[in-house]
Order: structure tokens, then C-alpha cells, then sequence
């Protein structure tokens, strides 16, 4: 079985900086990436839209130019978000949204993931302008859509873990004040993103890893399998059945690949390990066989559209990017994962890390 695709975008990737920026873009080349939404967590974040702003932070501007230097320029677009501080004013997103420069926002909970030392509370962003701006220009607000700050014993309840109380608390207020904003809800993970994204305004979609279609904590917890520990954590099978309804759907305008691959050279230490699976290169196998799981039959006309609306259309068209021309080819033939070597360390792609050294599907451009 084999068949081919349009290239696609990756609506949510982390590419790093320095070392790892290279072999990273190239990774995301090698799965038929036409562009891709690189996400602003470096080090320092990307939290200011010019250089030539006086805040002690990367810029837009100087991101992209190391994005294009390190191999960038051979895709059609590149989206940097800018990073949402204390320091963001409404006045920053005017007139970044007016350069042509600022196209995306994105709110990470305080503390709550990878580099997300600088966030700064949801609800503030509400009071002192900042959303209204994002909804004014059109800019697209991505979210890392976890409560903050929550008790060990509150993070992860069955009557509501991080993501819920976002998704039933935050959201709504945001909606309620701004019901035509565009929001991205960020790699979902519960049943109750789902319904809210699926009860919101055309404005509202989300992006969905390959990780969150394929597993559940069981799979994280049977064996502490660390490489499977992302945020928001895999969840239930209530919560992987909702998602894969809601992917697989033949009418789905809603949710989108993205992809949140997201690469450390070191993932677990002896105190704690770093959130993030990597899955640069080999993303649409993955999803691939996501959808196979979730009973997408492949090898049929229908299965194949269904499939292909979710990796190559749905994120396209909500973020309004060109078709591109390219394709690439997906084949039911087993492949080998191999762990990415940069100059910084290898890189273990989930698979490998969850003892999986192949893949059911195989990827050629
Ligand atoms: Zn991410």
C-alpha cells in the first residue's frame, strides 16, 4: 500500500537554536514539510517582535534570520510566535501585526513546561489589553492550555488535571470576552478540549501530536517509559477515543497536525526529566499509524482523504498558508528510526526511546 501526499505543515514544532537548529530544520524537511509554526521557548525566548526593541529578549526578526540561515529558506513559510511576558503591550502586537512581521502569539502557563520561565498569568493578559490587540490584528493566539501552579494532588485529578481546568475555566472567560479571537488550542490531550474546541466558533481549532493519537498514561506509566513524558501529559482512553474521533471525523475543519516535536539531548536525569517527544522525521508515519489505530482503513479512497485533510489541509487553511505544489510518499513498508546526531548530542526520536527501533510506515520525497 502507498500513496502520495501534498507537502504539509508542522503547526507546532520546537526547532532550538545553535547547535541543534540545523539538524533540526533538516529533520523537518526530510518528512515533507512545506513550512512549519517554530515554536518561541529558546534560550533567551523570542518575547519581542524588532531587534531594535529595548527588551532583554531574541526578537522575531533575529529568530528568523538564524531559522533561515541554518536551512530555513528552502520551505514556504515559517510562523515565529512571539513569546507572551509581563513585558508584552498591546502596542507591540500593533504594530507587529502591521510590519507583516507578527502573525502568531503564544501563552505558555508560568513555569508549566519546557522554557516557560517567562509566562505570565492568563487572565492578565485579559485585563491589560494584550488579547484584545491579538483579536483586533488578527493574530492568531496559541496556547499551552494548562492551569498553573496547581498542588501535586490537584495536577493530575480524576475530577479535573491541569488541562481541564483550563479548557472549562480559562477558555471560556477568554471566549466570553473575546468570541471571535483566533485561538489555536495547542496539542490537545482530553476529551474536554475536544468538546470545547468542537462547541467554539470557526475561529477556534487545535493542533493534535502524533503522541496524543497514539497513547495513553498507561503507556507512559507501564515501565515509567520516559520518553513518552510530554505536557500536557498523555491522558485516558477516554481522552485518546475523543481525540481520534475528533481527527479522524470526515467533515474535521477543526483539528490540525502539529506536531510539538520537541528535541533534548539529555531527557531524563537524576533529578527529573525534560518534557518533550521528538518526532522530526517521521511525524506522518506516525500519524499514519495513529489513524490505522484509531480504525482509518489506508488503503481505501476515503481513509486516505480523511487522512490527508488532517496532515495537509485543515492547519493550512485555518492559518490561511499556500498550497504547495510538492509531494512526498507514504508506503505500508517497514523503516528503521535512527537517532538524530548533531553536534550538541544524538537526539532520540519516541519511537526508539520507547524500544521501537522500526516503523510500520516509510517515507520518501
Ligand atoms: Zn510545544
Amino acid at each position: 500500500m502507498k500513496f502520495t501526499l501534498p507537502y504539509w505543515y508542522d503547526l507546532h514544532t520546537h526547532l532550538r537554536q545553535e547547535d541543534l537548529l540545523e539538524p533540526i530544520i533538516r529533520s523537518q524537511a526530510d518528512m515533507g514539510c512545506a513550512g512549519f509554526l517554530a515554536m518561541p521557548n529558546t534560550k533567551p525566548p523570542v518575547a519581542k517582535v524588532f531587534k531594535s526593541d529595548d527588551l532583554p529578549y531574541w526578537s522575531i526578526e533575529e529568530y528568523r534570520e538564524m531559522i533561515v540561515k541554518s536551512g530555513g529558506g528552502r520551505f514556504i513559510e515559517i510562523i515565529t510566535p512571539l513569546y507572551l511576558t509581563k513585558d508584552t503591550t498591546p502596542h507591540m502586537i500593533e504594530k507587529g501585526a502591521k510590519a507583516g512581521l507578527l502573525k502568531a502569539c503564544k501563552y505558555y502557563p508560568p513555569h508549566g513546561t519546557t522554557g516557560a520561565d517567562f509566562g505570565y498569568p492568563f487572565l492578565n493578559y485579559i485585563e491589560n489589553g494584550v488579547f484584545e490587540a491579538i483579536r483586533d490584528n488578527n493574530v492568531t493566539l496559541c496556547i499551552h492550555g494548562e492551569e498553573h501552579h496547581l498542588p501535586p494532588e490537584h495536577y493530575f485529578d480524576r475530577g479535573g488535571n491541569a488541562e481541564e481546568i483550563f479548557y472549562k475555566e480559562r477558555v471560556p472567560a477568554l471566549l466570553d470576552a473575546y468570541p471571535d479571537i483566533r485561538l489555536a488550542c495547542e496539542h490537545i490531550t482530553t476529551k474536554c478540549a475536544v468538546d470545547l474546541v468542537l462547541s467554539a466558533g470557526p475561529t477556534v481549532a487545535a493542533s493534535v501530536t502524533p503522541q496524543h493519537i497514539l497513547y495513553t498514561v498507561g503507556h507512559l506509566l507501564q515501565g515509567l517509559q520516559y520518553h513518552l513524558y510530554c505536557l500536557p501529559l498523555v491522558k485516558f482512553q477516554e481522552d485518546r477515543t475523543a481525540i481520534r474521533a475528533a481527527v479522524t471525523d470526515p467533515y474535521n475543519t477543526k483539528f490540525f497536525a502539529g506536531t510539538d516535536s520537541a528535541a533534548h539531548t539529555v531527557k531524563a536525569t537524576e533529578c527529573g526529566c525534560a518534557a518533550g517527544c521528538f518526532t522530526g522525521g517521521i511525524a506522518p508515519q506516525l500519524y499514519a499509524q495513529g489513524f490505522e489505530d484509531a480504525g482509518v482503513d489506508l488503503s481505501s479512497l476515503e481513509g486516505r482523504r480523511i487522512f490527508e485533510n488532517f496532515l495537509c489541509h485543515v492547519g493550512r487553511n485555518y492559518y490561511g498558508l499556500d498550497k504547495p505544489d510538492q509531494v512526498f510518499t507514504l508506503e505500508k513498508r517497514p523503516s528503521d528510526v535512527q537517532a538524530l546526531s548533531t553536534p550538541a548530542g544524538d537526539i532520540i526520536p519516541l519511537p526508539l526511546g520507547l524500544g521501537n527501533p522500526k516503523l510500520n510506515w516509510s517515507l520518501s520525497l
